[in-house]
């Protein structure tokens, strides 16, 4: 019988190439094995586990490390320390005694040095040794100083050793690159561009964190990889470490944890709703019915999607709320693991994490200490390479193939020569006969020859930046071995321009459009169709194909948006003009909303009160400028919040069905004023109305003037923010700082109401008194009469023709959920006037925004 001795990771491949040349299905009377299995043979194979050793570590009486014997870390230090002498024949006496420290580290070390280790085999391994073993062949590329010693000794009895297959003088290019993402890039558009066969090429990484990147680029790419080692989380275990870390902690934080994890099968919707909806723990055990028994003393609050989330979480919940209770009402730490372990057993294979419970049994008197090391459970993988890409590191060499990268070999990662250090350092370890670090190094270094003979041509890669931009050395000895230095050609960007998007005729008319009898009909927003005119292409993902992700109400700057209109348009019904004279009420009002939102959102209770103070403090201040604007109106607050639906345009080709809400009308006996309420200082703007991309209040202004004899007097924003008055506490000039009294009666802030006048202002300076400048006319309200269906004509227009290109202006990307559909990064084009004709005559504040005719 052959016997061949290997690492574990080469074992796959090389049984795979023997195959390959004896031309059989089977390998007969050869055996592939590691060296420790062999040697297994001849010692005997007893080891005390850890936790023993920890244990009488534990229980010697030192001063000076007393506090450290709480660190398990420093108990394992001492443990892979003594199990490091033992195996290189360092006794008890030669450790250092000439300190209190070494005095104790001595004694720790004493503790457990005479306990039986497997090391201790190895003490006499010339005498077990004591046989011919010609029939041995040993590959061994990079072997510790231990490994190398029995190796020799197995050569001088006659075993044979064998050689990776090298390239004695590759041809050899060094390249640098931005960073370590673009090192794997530069290898996969490398392969794919000589387009060479995966099993000609050699990966060698110099760090773990590749192992990630060459996943995704690799996968990206398609390209075939395998790696021939590769430390893998023990999935069983981390879910098991999951469900007995909820036993011990019984709160909401992990059990929403171990949902995302997926350790129980929860739907999206359930982690969405125990996220943002559950508030105690508790809630979680009884059915979900919160919302679907919620009795509300307001309508403002849509929360039906909350019943539909609330429903499909219970779905979700129900299939294993019985299992986590079983878990959770275990009598002992032991049962529940036996509860977790049974429920786990359905989805998940268990027999690694049976086997790491069955060692450490002795942990379950430590339930933190067991659910640490289970959530920290690794194995390994060794996967055959033969025939893909082959992915290895420096510390485990493979055979030579036509193409060997090496990327990472910068000064931290290459030779990555790492010293002793801890309380055994190199100081300590040369009071030994430890083998010196001279020796050490040099063992290091030639185990590491092997990556510039691993390809006939063999590109070396750094980078020459981190992610944050801090700078990168290439390391000494790759510099010093290879002269010339240059960049990667890397195809960064694919700049071919994006293809026209577009729709069929037939196509756009089934999906923006509906017939009715013998006409067509686009349905819509006004704000719907200003998204057209800021990105066509975002109209038809959102109108058309009608992709949104869901959004569930939850407490953000729209809902204080929300409460205020309310208040408003409450106020304004009920006492019209006089509504600034009823703040109380106003209070009150906001009271009412509050209560309601608690009881949506129970989890949020705590912050419920901040954002009324909040809203009540802005209601004090914006009734302050409220009340002086009603004061100096003749015009009288009418309709608030008014709704309107099937509101038709008649258009050539087909008919625009308009549905929206207008915050409020204002009237008296010759003019109509429309408000719209804004949380910020919103200005309107000639050119982004001309665009279509300011639609909204002018179509209002529109709409109204075709159903009503009186007048437009204008249209305008009224911003609701706390900035009333017009006070500035400070001026500084080049030499001082000057602190300004306040005027009595302080002035308002006059852009709080800005936009489009159309009277004369003179005859009605008291109403304009306190909206900001602006000097168009009635005769610009005639223009407008005239561009608006000129404009929603354009829109529908291109609808008919199926244009649905990407083609953002102003800031349409800045917020758009659609970016990762469009893949679009040029930055947005200014906006284009689709009516081409200027105001009459331009205000003198907006003139840079009003285009050349
Ligand atoms: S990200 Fe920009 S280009 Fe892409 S759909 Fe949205 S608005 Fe249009």
């Amino acid at each position: 019988m052959k016997i061949i001795l290997t690492p574990t990771y080469l074992q796959q491949t090389f049984t795979q190439t023997l195959l390959k040349q004896t031309k059989t299905p089977y390998l007969i009377n050869t055996n592939i094995i590691s060296l420790e299995v062999f040697l297994s043979n001849f010692f005997r194979n007893e080891d005390t586990n850890d936790y023993e050793l920890s244990q009488c570590i534990k229980e010697v009486d030192v001063s000076f490390f007393k506090k450290m014997l709480y660190f398990q870390s420093f108990i394992d230090e001492i443990i892979s320390f003594t199990r490091l002498i033992k195996s290189m024949d360092v006794t008890l006496e030669d450790l250092p005694q000439d300190s209190l420290m070494n005095q104790e580290l001595y004694r720790l070390v004493e503790s457990i040095y005479h306990k039986p280790l497997l090391q201790d085999n190895y003490k006499d391994y010339q005498k077990s040794l004591n046989h011919n073993f010609q029939e041995v062949e040993i590959l061994y590329p990079s072997p510790t100083f231990l490994q190398k010693k029995i190796i020799d000794f197995l050569v001088e009895k006659q075993a044979t050793l064998l050689e990776l297959k090298q390239y004695k003088t590759p041809k050899e290019k060094l390249y640098h690159t931005v960073n370590t993402r673009y090192e794997v890039e530069c290898i996969a558009q490398d392969i794919i561009k000589h387009d060479y066969p995966l099993h000609d090429v050699n990966v060698i990484i110099t760090d773990t964190q590749y192992q990630n990147i060459i996943k995704e680029v690799f996968h990206r790419y398609q390209l075939d990889y395998s790696f021939t080692i590769l430390r893998q989380k023990d999935m069983g275990s981390y879910h098991l470490a999951n469900l007995l870390e909820l036993y011990q902690t019984r709160d909401l934080t992990t059990l929403l944890k171990i949902c995302m994890d997926q350790t129980l099968k929860a739907s999206s919707f359930l982690i969405t709703y125990l996220k943002n909806y559950v508030k105690d723990f508790e809630d979680c055990f009884k059915p979900f019915m919160h919302y679907q028994a919620l009795k509300l003393e307001t309508t403002l609050f849509p929360y039906e999607d909350l019943i539909e989330l609330e429903k499909e979480a219970e779905f979700s919940f129900v299939c294993f709320r019985r299992d986590v209770l079983n878990i959770l009402n275990s009598s002992s730490f032991e049962d529940a693991l036996t509860a977790s372990f049974e429920y786990l057993k359905k989805y998940h294979p268990l027999k690694r994490t049976k086997q790491f419970i069955e060692q450490h049994l002795e942990l379950l008197n430590q339930p933190d200490q067991l659910i640490y090391r289970l959530h920290n459970h690794h194995y390994h993988l060794y996967e055959d390479h033969s025939n893909c890409i082959c992915v290895t590191d420096l510390n485990h060499p493979v055979d030579a193939r036509k193409m060997s990268y090496v990327i990472g070999l910068d000064q931290n990662h290459y030779p990555a020569y790492k010293e002793y250090s801890g309380y055994f350092n190199e100081e300590y370890l040369a009071k030994t006969p430890f083998i010196d670090n001279q020796q050490r190094y040099q063992l290091h270094m030639k185990n590491l020859e092997w990556i510039f003979h691993s390809g006939k041509t063999i590109y070396y890669f750094y980078p020459i930046s981190s992610y944050t931009g801090k700078a990168i050395e290439l390391s000494y000895h790759i510099e010093t071995r290879i002269k010339k230095n240059q960049e990667y050609p890397i195809i960064q960007n694919n700049n071919s321009p994006v293809s026209f998007r577009y729709l069929n005729k037939e196509t756009a008319k089934e999906l923006f459009f509906k017939q009715e009898e013998d006409k067509l009909y686009l349905d819509g927003s006004i704000s719907s169709f200003e998204q057209y005119f800021h990105c066509p292409y975002k109209y038809y993902l959102s109108q058309g194909l009608k992709l949104k992700e869901k959004q569930y109400l939850r407490i953000d700057s729209s809902i204080i948006g929300t409460i205020l209109h309310y208040v408003l348009e409450h106020l304004t019904n009920t006492y019209k003009q006089k509504y600034t004279k009823h703040l109380e009420h106003a209070f009150v009002l906001v009271e009412q909303c509050c209560s309601d939102l608690k009881q949506i959102l129970p989890k949020d209770d705590y912050f419920i009160p901040y954002v009324q103070q909040q809203i009540n403090h802005l209601l004090k201040n914006v009734f302050l400028f409220l009340d002086a604007f009603e004061q100096t109106s003749k015009l009288v607050p009418k309709k608030a919040e008014y709704t309107f639906e099937n509101v038709v345009l008649k258009l050539e080709n087909a008919n625009l069905r308009l549905r929206g809400k207008i915050d409020r009308i204002d009237y008296n006996s010759s003019f109509y004023r429309v408000i719209d309420y804004k949380s910020s200082n919103l200005k309107l703007s000639p050119s982004l109305v001309y665009a279509g991309l300011q639609l909204q209040l002018l179509t209002y202004s529109y709409i109204l003037s075709l159903k009503d004899y009186r007048q437009a007097f204008g249209n305008y924003y009224l911003a609701l923010n706390k900035k009333t008055f017009e006070y500035i506490p400070y001026t500084y000039s080049k030499d001082k700082v000057q602190k300004n009294t306040m005027e009595y009666p302080p002035s308002f802030q006059k852009n709080k109401v800005s936009g489009f006048t159309y009277v004369d202002k003179k005859q009605y300076e008291q109403e304009c008194s306190l909206i900001a400048t602006s000097k168009y006319t009635s005769m610009d309200f005639e223009v407008i009469k005239f561009a608006i269906p000129t404009i929603y004509q354009y829109l529908m227009d291109s609808l008919l023709q199926g244009e649905i290109d990407v083609k953002p202006v102003d800031n349409a990307c800045t917020h758009c959920p659609y970016k990762s559909i469009c893949r679009h990064f040029q930055p947005p084009e200014k906006p284009n006037p689709i009516f081409k004709q200027a105001f009459i005559i331009s205000s003198e504040e907006e003139e840079e925004d009003i285009y050349e005719v």
